[in-house]
């Protein structure tokens, strides 16, 4: 066992602050990770607050790691000492069922061991990112570009890889009208995937104020959910429509903005339920659907994707100490676009 330095909520709601956890040696197939940045994902604080549920206390969040390996075992195939990699939402699956071996892992039907607030295979509770070394199965870690800075790279691990998932099954690109409801981790990330992809981009959300940023990222049209003409002159526009808004929102309003045929995905994972009127699915033959995260080899071909066309998350760096008052400033809409911990600082 190594002791790791870290930062964990002792209990719900309780702030976070420094401890030292047990990391597992590394076996036959892992990877021993320097874990470098980790990126504060919404989830980590739903999940600190227990707003999905119950939870694992203490709590290491974290699943939007960037780091170099340090060690490998002797049956690693994949990694060497010294090549940067990331860890995403998940640290392990079953392997075997269908969807595992369809690469869709985050639909594993026994459900996929979460990189935090989980249990691993042997027993013991899972801790995340936000602590100074990882070790991971190689089969659940992701080659990080050297072009891509380790810093910036992080939240693609979740924020990018849950839009660029259902941007991809949902065809976004040339000729397509896509709206990213929130523009926070996600919705950037969404907006900078989904312009690359070569869809038009509209952005809604809830004020107009990071409307100048929306642009810079790459949308072609932004707009005030606030506003009610909004939902007048966009009726009917849009093919796709990505929400990330991590509170209920007023879903029939956004159906009437999708084309016949349309879709709105939702990504989302607010704490409360929401009330849909089924005629808004009914009249259109629309799709309501939901998407979680992104296999493991989605992941690697969305890092690649990303390091092809020089994309990176839009983060303000931080030391492990601010992580309390970054969750407060994420639950205000204040976040530009995600933090981003230092690790060296816990
Ligand atoms: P975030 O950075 O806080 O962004 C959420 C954005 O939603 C905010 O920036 C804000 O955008 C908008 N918003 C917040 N409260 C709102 C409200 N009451 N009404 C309307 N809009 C509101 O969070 P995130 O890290 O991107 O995560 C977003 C959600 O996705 C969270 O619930 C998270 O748990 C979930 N998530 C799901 C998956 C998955 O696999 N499905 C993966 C990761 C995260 P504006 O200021 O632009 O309005
Ligand atoms: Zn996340
Ligand atoms: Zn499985």
């Amino acid at each position: 066992m190594t002791t790791v330095a870290a930062y964990a909520a002792p209990a719900a709601k309780a702030p976070l602050e420094r401890t030292t956890i047990e990391r597992r040696p590394v076996g036959e197939f892992d990877v021993l990770i320097d874990i470098k940045f980790a990126g504060i994902c919404h989830s980590d604080i739903h999940q600190v607050r227990e707003g999905w549920g119950q939870a694992i206390f203490p709590m290491v969040p974290g699943h939007e790691i960037a780091g170099v390996v340090s060690e490998v075992g002797p049956g690693v195939t994949k990694f060497k000492a010294g090549d940067h990699v990331g860890v995403g939402c998940m640290v392990d699956s079953c392997r075997a069922c269908d969807n595992c071996r369809a690469g869709l892992e985050q639909y594993c039907t026994r459900g996929a061991v979460m990189t935090y607030n989980g249990i691993g295979r042997d027993g013991e509770p899972t801790y995340g990112g936000y602590s100074q070394k990882i070790v991971v199965d190689e089969n659940y870690v992701v080659r990080i570009p050297d072009s891509l800075p380790l810093d910036v790279a992080a939240p693609l691990l979740c924020a990018g890889i849950t839009t660029y998932s259902p941007l991809k099954h949902w065809n976004a690109g040339p000729g397509k009208k896509v709206a990213v409801v929130g523009l926070g981790g996600l919705g950037h990330m969404a907006v900078k995937i989904a312009h690359a992809l070569g869809a038009e981009v509209t952005v809604l959300s809830q004020s107009l104020r990071k409307k100048d940023d929306g642009l810079k990222l790459g949308a072609d049209h932004y707009y005030a959910t606030s506003d009610p003409k909004t939902f007048e002159e966009l009726r009917g526009t849009f093919d796709l429509i990505l929400s990330t808004v991590s509170a209920p929102m007023d879903f029939d309003a956004l159906l009437s903005l999708l084309k016949t045929d349309g879709a709105l995905v939702n990504v989302g994972a607010p704490e409360e339920p929401i009330s849909l009127n089924l005629f808004s699915v009914i009249a259109g033959r629309k799709t309501l659907a939901g998407s979680s995260i992104g296999g493991i080899r989605e992941t690697q071909e969305m890092l690649d994707f990303c390091a092809e066309h020089h994309i990176g998350a839009e983060i303000e760096l931080i030391r492990a100490e601010q992580v309390n008052e970054a969750y407060e400033r994420v639950l205000n809409s204040d976040v530009r676009y995600r933090f981003v911990i230092d690790t060296a600082t816990i």
